[in-house]
Parts: structure tokens; C-alpha cells; sequence
């Protein structure tokens, strides 16, 4: 008999090592161990949703005829990692190795390889591209734009395809999806779903056991299987879909989720297939039910921006999370761990996470990755703190996102230009502004808008390096029209900000 890893992400019947498992023979190891639960300080409803899909799952494989042996994270006989789980359940059921699908974090991969057992390790087939489609559609170009992989991968799969051609004649509507905020959002939000008895237990062994972590284990509302995964995404499609593209960018003081689907957590868990939501939500669109501009950017980020971001965090190897091209190196100040700020938009980013561990893309892009990166806050500090706070974080996902796209410490591999904006992109898109102690309109000035003073700091220090960016170019020239009295009170206005941040002053 061979034992059978599945892992906390990796909660889908379909899953390589399952199918290549012989029932009959085989024993599925699953364990809750105290390394995985706390090598960043997870979010504790994060834990608490991994801990309670997990115990069901095992339960529905026991259901199915599987042999599962189980760890709870509190049987006194738990070694405290993956590896130690697995070489004490060898030597109970006198095993003849391990076979296991692929992880997603290096972390993990280099300590299954390094174990003293002999081990067989599977592609993670739930992905659209594999390792090597992604290589040979990656090799040779000198620059890897997810456009042109979407592309692929709309032909690969089908989706929204009319023959050769895209649905509608375009490839992609982004153009139509940049509304600011509604005045009324007419979707009340995620299904939220009561706790059984099985996620009860494991909200009392969280509260007791990461109770101090940052973030509000209750109310817990997560789906925790399939079946409720599904009836969530239902209804999304029927409530939220139609106007996803619309008001994808927009953001407001009171609502957290706007038209956002929240189902990246479920997916990333292994609850609900990426190709299978795709197919409803293209459904929707066949049926009359949702517009070409909502379902294209919604698809586009399924099998687009969750498929490249994969395929760049296996290209680029172990090393990914240590890079820092800017050479930021500015502590990650207490407001992301819920110390108090006067800046609105952070506080309400930042309360949200504490809540629901989710804040949609924008909030974490331009606000608290936008922050984080105009300030010069150390990349490996953020993307520890995004790993830790979000109930879809697992790093195959997450560090591109974070040391890419939102912090370019990885010198533009994803991102073409660094993602920052003053206050004026966030007055635009949100309603935050209005309530807030600084002034966006102010750009210098005892109540300038931090962003506004930052952004052209940002800008100034680093003008070596993106001066001559084609895209960034504009940004340069208006910095250089500004008379000079006032680009010294911006950039002395800007260090006066940061070293009360640095001195952890309420800002
Ligand atoms: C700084 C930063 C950190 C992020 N960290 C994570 C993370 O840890 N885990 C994670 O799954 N996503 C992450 N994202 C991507 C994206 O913000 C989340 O997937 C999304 O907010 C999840 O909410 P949702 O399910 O409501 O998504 P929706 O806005 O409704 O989008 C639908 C789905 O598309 C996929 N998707 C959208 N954008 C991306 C993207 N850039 N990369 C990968 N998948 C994407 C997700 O599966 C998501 O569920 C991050 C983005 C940024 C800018
Ligand atoms: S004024 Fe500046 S800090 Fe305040 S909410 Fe607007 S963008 Fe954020």
C-alpha cells in the first residue's frame, strides 16, 4: 500500500493523486499541523475555513470507500508538519512510499522531495495550462503579457469562442469595466451560510488556539464544501454577475463585496473547478443572463490572470519572494495589522480584511499595495502580510500578485509599469474621500492627502529607473513643470510623512 497526501488546497475528488489511488489498497493522509497553520499569522477565519473543508472533505472520502487516516490539529500524537505526518502514518501502515500532487509553494515541494521516503509526485492536472504549456508559450519573448496567454487559453478551452474568432469581435471589454462607484449596489453580497457542527468544533480550536492572530474569526459565513460553494456561485451568477464588469474597480464605505463574485477562496481551496465556473458563468451569457463585458473580464481572470500568475510563480523558482528591485526597505507599518490611521481608504481596506479576511482586487492593488509601494515598505514584509490576511492566500498565487504586480520587485516582469496613483484615483473610483481627515484635492499642506505626496516622492526617488519608461514618461514632464519651491515642498512635505510613519505616529 502507498499513502496518499492531500493537502489543505487540494480538496477536489478530481485530484491527480485520488485518481491514480487505488481505494482498495491505499490510505489517504490529510492532517491540520501546527507549521502549515502558523508560518505567517493567518488570518483565523482562513484557518478555521481550511480546518473545516478539510475535516469534510475527508469525510466525504470515507463516504466514497477511501481508508483516510485524519490529524486534527489537537491529537496529542501530531508530529506538527507534513513530512512528519507522513512518515509517522509510513511506519504505522508499513508503507511503500508517498505519492502526492504537486504543491503549490516551493516551501513545501523542497521538504516533500527532501523526506526520507520514497516519493511520487503528480502535476496539479486542476489548472488549464500545465508547467510546460506555459514554458513553451513563455520562451523566447522578451515580454510575457497576459493578454497574449489569455488569448491561448480561450482557444484552448473554447470559451467565448465563435469558431477562431472571439465572441463579439474582441478579445477583451476591460474598456467597458471602469465605472466609478454606483450610487446603489442591487446585490446584497456573498451567500453566507451557518456553521454546522463540524465547522463548530473547529471554530472553538481556533478561537483557543489563534485567537490573537489579527482578524475576527465571527461571524463565520465561508462556505465549507462543494455543494455549498456551488450554491454561492449560483447566486452570484443570478445577482452579481450582470454587473461585475461595470463596477469591478469601484470601491465604497459601505460595501464590502459590491459586485464581486468571492469565490477565489473556494476555487484556490480546490471547492469549486476553475473550468466549471467558467463554463456557468459563459452559460449565463448564452442564456441572455449577464452582458459580454462582464463575463469576458470575469473569464479573463479565471483562465487569464489566475492561470499567468501560476505559470510565472513555477518559472521564476524559490527565489521570487526575496526579490526586491527597488531596494525598499521601510518596516510594514502597525496600521496593516489594525493600528489606527486617519487616512480613510487604508483604514476601511484594512478593517475589511480584519473582518471578512477579502478585500476585492483594487482595494489591495491601489490601496494597500499602492501605499505599501509608494512609502518603500520591504516587499517581503508585504507579501508576508498578504499571505497571512486573505482567506484565498496560498503563495503560487498571491507573490506574483504581490512581489509582481503590486510592489515590481520583481523589475517588471508582470507589471510594465508600477501600479501607483495619487489620491485622485482613489477619489474617482470610491467614495472614501469625502469622510476622510486628509484633503485629496490638498498636494501639499498640513492636510495633503498622503498619496498626493507620496506618489511624486515615489516618482523623484526613483527617477533613474522609470524616467525613460514610454508609459511613465507623462508623469516625468507634468513633475517637471511644477514650479521648483513647490517640488521641494512635496518631496520635503513627503519625508516629513514618512519618518512620522517610521516613528509609528498615527498618520
Ligand atoms: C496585492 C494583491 C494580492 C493578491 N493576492 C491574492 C491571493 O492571495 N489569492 C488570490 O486568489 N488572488 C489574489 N489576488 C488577486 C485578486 O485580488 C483576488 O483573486 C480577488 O480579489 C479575489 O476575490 P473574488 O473571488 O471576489 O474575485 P473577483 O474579483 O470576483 O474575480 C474572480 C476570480 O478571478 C481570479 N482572479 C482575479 N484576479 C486575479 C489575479 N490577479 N490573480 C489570480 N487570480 C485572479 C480569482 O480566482 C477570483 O476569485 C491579489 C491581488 C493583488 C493586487
Ligand atoms: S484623501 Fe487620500 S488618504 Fe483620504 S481617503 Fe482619499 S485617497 Fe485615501
Amino acid at each position: 500500500m502507498r499513502l496518499l497526501l492531500v493537502l489543505g488546497d487540494q480538496l477536489s475528488p478530481n485530484l491527480s493523486v485520488l485518481q491514480k489511488g487505488d481505494k482498495a489498497q491505499d490510505v489517504v493522509v490529510m492532517a491540520e499541523v501546527a507549521d502549515e497553520a502558523s508560518y505567517v499569522p493567518h488570518h483565523p477565519k482562513k484557518i478555521a475555513f481550511t480546518f473545516a473543508a478539510m475535516r469534510k472533505f475527508a469525510q466525504t472520502l470515507r463516504d466514497d470507500g477511501w481508508t483516510v487516516a485524519y490529524t486534527p490539529l489537537d491529537d496529542p500524537h501530531n508530529s506538527g508538519s507534513i513530512t512528519g505526518e507522513l512518515i509517522r502514518r509510513a511506519s504505522e501502515h508499513n508503507a511503500a512510499g508517498v505519492v502526492y500532487t504537486e504543491p503549490g509553494e516551493w516551501r513545501l515541494i523542497a521538504a516533500l522531495g527532501d523526506m526520507p521516503l520514497k516519493t511520487h509526485c503528480l502535476p496539479d492536472t486542476r489548472f488549464i495550462a500545465s508547467h510546460q504549456e506555459f514554458d513553451d508559450w513563455a520562451e523566447g519573448r522578451k515580454q510575457l503579457r497576459m493578454e497574449y496567454f489569455y488569448r491561448e487559453m480561450r482557444r484552448k478551452t473554447g470559451l467565448l469562442m465563435d469558431g477562431d474568432q472571439p465572441e463579439g469581435g474582441k478579445w477583451n471589454y476591460d474598456h467597458d469595466n471602469r465605472k466609478p462607484a454606483p450610487d446603489q449596489v442591487t446585490y446584497g453580497g456573498p451567500m453566507q451560510f451557518t456553521p454546522d457542527d463540524t465547522t463548530k468544533e473547529v471554530l472553538a480550536l481556533v478561537a483557543d488556539r489563534f485567537g490573537d492572530n489579527f482578524g475576527d474569526l465571527e461571524p463565520f459565513w465561508f462556505a465549507t464544501d462543494t455543494g455549498q460553494a456551488r450554491q454561492h456561485l449560483a447566486h452570484w451568477i443570478k445577482g452579481g454577475l450582470p454587473n461585475f464588469g461595470d463596477f469591478q474597480d469601484a470601491m465604497l464605505d459601505d460595501n464590502r463585496f459590491l459586485y464581486h463574485a468571492v469565490v477565489g477562496l473556494y476555487i484556490n481551496a480546490g471547492l469549486l473547478d476553475p473550468l466549471e465556473v467558467c463554463q456557468k458563468v459563459a452559460q449565463a451569457y448564452r442564456d441572455g443572463d449577464a452582458p459580454l463585458n462582464a463575463v469576458e473580464g470575469f473569464i479573463r481572470q479565471i483562465i487569464g490572470w489566475r492561470e499567468y500568475v501560476r505559470g510565472i510563480y513555477f518559472r521564476e523558482g524559490p527565489d521570487y519572494t526575496a526579490r526586491n528591485a527597488l531596494g525598499h526597505d521601510r518596516a510594514l507599518p502597525e496600521m496593516y495589522w489594525g493600528g489606527e490611521t486617519r487616512m480613510n481608504c487604508m483604514s476601511k481596506a484594512i478593517g475589511q480584511t480584519r473582518a471578512e479576511a477579502y478585500a476585492h482586487h483594487i482595494q489591495r492593488l491601489m490601496v494597500t499595495g499602492n501605499f505599501a509601494l509608494l512609502a518603500g515598505i520591504d516587499p517581503a514584509q508585504v507579501h508576508e502580510w498578504y499571505l497571512a490576511v486573505y482567506a484565498d492566500a496560498y503563495e503560487w498565487v498571491e507573490a506574483p500578485n504581490v512581489i509582481g504586480m503590486s510592489q515590481f520587485a520583481d523589475d517588471g516582469i508582470i507589471a510594465s509599469k508600477p501600479y501607483i496613483s495619487s489620491g485622485n484615483y482613489i477619489h474617482k473610483m470610491s467614495d472614501h474621500c469625502g469622510a476622510c481627515a486628509y484633503r485629496v484635492q490638498d498636494k501639499t499642506g498640513d492636510k495633503a492627502c498622503p498619496f498626493n505626496l507620496l506618489y511624486w516622492h515615489f516618482l523623484d526617488r526613483h527617477r533613474d529607473r522609470f524616467e525613460g519608461n514610454p508609459r511613465m514618461g507623462n508623469m516625468y514632464r507634468v513633475w517637471d513643470r511644477m514650479d521648483e519651491d513647490r517640488r521641494e515642498t512635496v518631496l520635503s512635505e513627503a519625508d516629513g510623512f514618512l519618518k512620522k510613519l517610521e516613528a509609528g505616529e498615527k498618520v
